[in-house]
């Protein structure tokens, strides 16, 4: 099976081949020909399977021949790093066909996306709540709109923005064909498609489970010897890119100070950063003048940097579907991929549930020559990092040594 059983235009295929796809990937296979006879669709698909085509496709099929006026295709994104990416992937797969796409955001000025948006851009990837501001101020038309994406929903739940969906829904009451994509279905989410999709087919790709060309690794290692323990992997292992996690924007930043320091290439991606900050940063971790970027889970959605042979989990995530998104950013369409995940005797609740889920014992590893009984001389806390705003900092230190 090749792209050429979708019947797509000669246009959007001239995309496709732009793009280097030869063969298409299940969700691909499943979720193209459901959506392109205009069913309602929840693909259930974790990042890094090809979801993204699988709806880009079918769309700028349909709006391809029709009237180029007004938003036709709105997809709504959880993370500007995600809009971005996706708005990336429309205007590669449809340079051929005249389609425009914008994607709109907060934390840029909003005059700049007001004026965009009176170019008529048939589709447009949107963040939830720079999307209300301009529905608020009536700068977005949607009364022509054909296709509604709903893009990571369970990210979009995680992040609070489900009452902002419902207000941006409130807003589209007119027939359309919704699309819901989330690699988890929790109780919230089934709520919401009960309510918003018309009779549904669910596609389902390796439900929640990591790519099988990812290996995972536990490294136990006590707190205060994380910092001293992936300079040591960092120096060891032959690595290509490096995403590295942290649990807060506090330590991403800190954490990203102390390699800087240590002289790697290295940057943080954390919310606290203005836009320009962000995007400098994914533009020098994808052309590769960055090697290591450490980042939060929410910063880090969106990022698709197919060189990245590592996701180092410095800290243990939240939950196992935080695992899967993290891991998600490597081993991305049949490349090989390590995880490796930093642990600490707090965290052996999270290994079970882990270890359950991927259902197999999960490889400890110790790093050769490392000395794990070394007391830290900082703790791990470079205390020639003065923070800014130092009253709030100097609570989080504080946290941070308690933790
Ligand atoms: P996504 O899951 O949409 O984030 O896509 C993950 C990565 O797979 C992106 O880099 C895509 O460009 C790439 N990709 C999507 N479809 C295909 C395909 N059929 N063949 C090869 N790579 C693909």
């Amino acid at each position: 099976m090749n792209f050429d059983n979708f019947n797509l235009h000669s246009s959007i295929m001239a995309g496709v081949r732009l793009a280097g796809y030869s063969v298409p990937t299940p969700i691909q296979l499943q979720a193209i020909p459901m959506i392109a006879q205009g069913r309602d669709l929840i693909g259930l698909a974790q990042t890094g399977t090809g979801k993204t085509a699988a709806f880009v496709l079918p769309i700028l099929e349909h709006l391809r021949s029709g009237p180029r006026e007004n938003v036709q295709a709105l997809i709504i994104s959880p993370t500007r790093e995600l809009a971005e990416q996706t708005c990336k992937v429309v205007s590669d797969l449809g340079c051929d066909t005249g389609l425009q796409c914008i994607s709109i955001y907060g934390g840029v000025n909003i005059d700049q996306q007001v004026r965009r948006l009176y170019r008529t851009p048939e589709i447009v990837v949107a963040c939830p709540g720079r999307l209300i501001d301009h529905l608020w101020k009536g700068t977005i038309n949607l009364s022509g709109l054909k296709i509604l994406v709903i893009d990571e929903a369970d990210r979009m739940f995680d992040m609070g923005f489900f009452p902002d969906i419902r207000r941006i829904l409130g807003c589209i009451l007119h027939k359309r064909q919704t699309l819901l994509f989330s690699a988890t279905m929790p109780t919230s989410i089934k709520r919401l498609v009960r309510e918003i999709l018309h009779d549904p087919i669910t596609v389902q790709i390796d439900r929640a489970l990591p790519a099988k060309t990812i290996s995972h690794t536990l490294y136990p290692v006590p707190q205060h010897l994380k910092t001293h323990l992936l300079k040591g992997i960092l120096d060891k292992i032959k690595t290509d890119s490096v995403l590295v996690f942290t649990r807060t924007k506090y330590r991403a930043e800190r954490l990203s100070r102390q390699l800087l320091r240590s002289h790697y290439r290295v940057a943080s991606l954390q919310g606290d950063l203005s836009q320009n900050q962000r995007q400098a940063a994914i533009a020098g971790f994808r052309n590769g003048s960055i090697k290591i970027l450490v980042a939060t889970d929410i910063a880090a959605r969106g990022i698709d940097v197919l060189s990245i042979s590592h996701v180092i989990n410095y800290d243990m995530p939240e939950s196992t579907d935080d695992y899967i998104h993290r891991i998600g950013r490597t081993g991305r369409i049949d490349k090989n991929g390590d995880a490796l995940t930093f642990v600490t005797n707090a965290d052996s609740d999270k290994i079970n549930a882990l270890e359950r889920i991927l259902d197999t014992p999960l490889e400890r590893q110790t790093l050769k020559g490392f000395n794990y009984s070394q007391t830290a001389p900082d703790r791990g806390v470079n205390v020639s990092y003065r923070p800014r705003r130092r009253l709030m900092k100097k609570q989080r230190v504080a946290m941070e040594y308690a933790s």
